[in-house]
């Protein structure tokens, strides 16, 4: 078999025999974007598609290890970067997807987005890097295949997003408080922090719905809704509609205190709307909040949270309705 020098870069940089460059051609014009580093870092082959994908001619980045300017407007590693150099952990930190492999030689697979700015707009783009070691298990390159998952990944964006929300308020909705419970309270078991809970439910709402008919009610239950999503002020925090005229605010990183100052405004606000309600004795809309704080023990369960937040509110509603109550 004829040998001859496959890559013209800064260098020659592999020799291979015939057989090696036909597949190299091949991989040239393979529809998948694909480029193939060195194990020095160094780009081999930038194949058609990926210049298509990125806007980066292949002339401009053969023998560099200028990879990253297809993606980014800052010098970082790419996904075939961490392979070649073995940092699997940081891959974790820098994508926003990344499956963790059984075994990392075979191949990792992350997605992330990529600013692109030879063309001027964001890609989201999933990548799979793989390594490819000699018989001596030396590495010679890494192979990074390329995905653009734009229209899928705003396609399920949105689907996240209505599936989260209530259809009425727009406030989380029951599935997202579910999920966000206990996501926050494991953080907080872990951390030893406080999370706290309130259970906010309007008075007297059937007499409402009676009185001034089902239509305005849904307007009076978004009014309420959005002073509830006002006072969820912090990153953590969720408003989410529970169920028919009741929702909860999940407040972590909360103490007593702060959890009943919240409630307190919330239940103030919503009375200083003064939409007119005369079933109920204040003459307008209020709302009774039950309040709980726990900072959860190491066998604890969230559902103690709803417990505690679910006996205080009735406790308000039997103390009268429109007031803070705390368990
Ligand atoms: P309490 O002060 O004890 O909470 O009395 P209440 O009348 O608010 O409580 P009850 O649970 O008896 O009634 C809740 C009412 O909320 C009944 C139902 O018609 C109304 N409701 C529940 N979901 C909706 C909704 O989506 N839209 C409207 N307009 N009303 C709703
Ligand atoms: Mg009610
Ligand atoms: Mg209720």
């Amino acid at each position: 078999m004829s040998k001859r020098t496959v890559f013209q870069g800064a260098a020659p940089l592999v020799t291979q025999d015939s057989n090696t460059s036909f597949a190299i051609v091949l991989m040239e014009h393979l529809v998948v974007p694909t480029f193939v580093l060195d194990a020095d870092r160094k780009v081999l082959i930038w194949n058609h598609a990926c210049e298509r994908l990125t806007g980066v001619p292949a002339k401009d980045i053969i023998g560099t290890r200028d990879q990253w300017r297809a993606f980014y407007d800052a010098p970082r590693f790419c996904l075939a970067d961490f392979v070649a150099t073995g940092q699997w952990e940081e891959i974790e930190k820098q994508y926003t997807v990344f499956e963790d492999p059984e075994d990392p030689s075979v191949g990792v697979h992350a997605e992330n987005w990529c600013l692109m700015p030879r063309l001027g707009h964001r890609l989201y783009l999933a990548v799979d890097a793989g390594p490819i070691y000699d018989d001596a298990g030396a590495l010679i390159a890494v192979v990074q295949t390329l995905r653009d998952m734009t229209d899928k990944k705003h396609a399920e964006d949105t689907l996240q997003r209505l599936a989260s929300k209530d259809f009425l308020t727009s406030l989380g909705n029951r599935h997202t408080f579910d999920e966000a419970l206990r996501f926050e309270w494991r953080r907080a078991q872990r951390q030893q922090t406080p999370i706290s809970l309130l259970m906010l439910d309007a008075d007297h709402f059937k007499g409402f719905n009676d009185t001034y008919g089902h239509v305005q009610g849904d307007d009076c239950l978004r009014a309420i809704a959005a002073v509830i999503a006002e006072n969820a002020c912090r990153a953590g925090d969720l408003a989410a509609r529970y169920g028919g005229e009741e929702f909860t605010l999940l407040l972590p990183i909360t103490d007593t205190k702060g959890a009943e100052a919240v409630a307190e405004r919330i239940r103030a606000q919503v009375q200083s709307l003064a939409i007119p309600h005369q079933e109920n004795p204040p003459g307008c809309v209020t709302i009774s909040v039950g309040c709980a704080t726990l900072i959860p023990t190491a066998d604890g369960n969230a559902e103690e949270l709803v417990h505690l937040a679910d006996t205080a509110l009735y406790k308000a509603k039997h103390g009268g309705r429109n007031r803070v109550e705390t368990n």
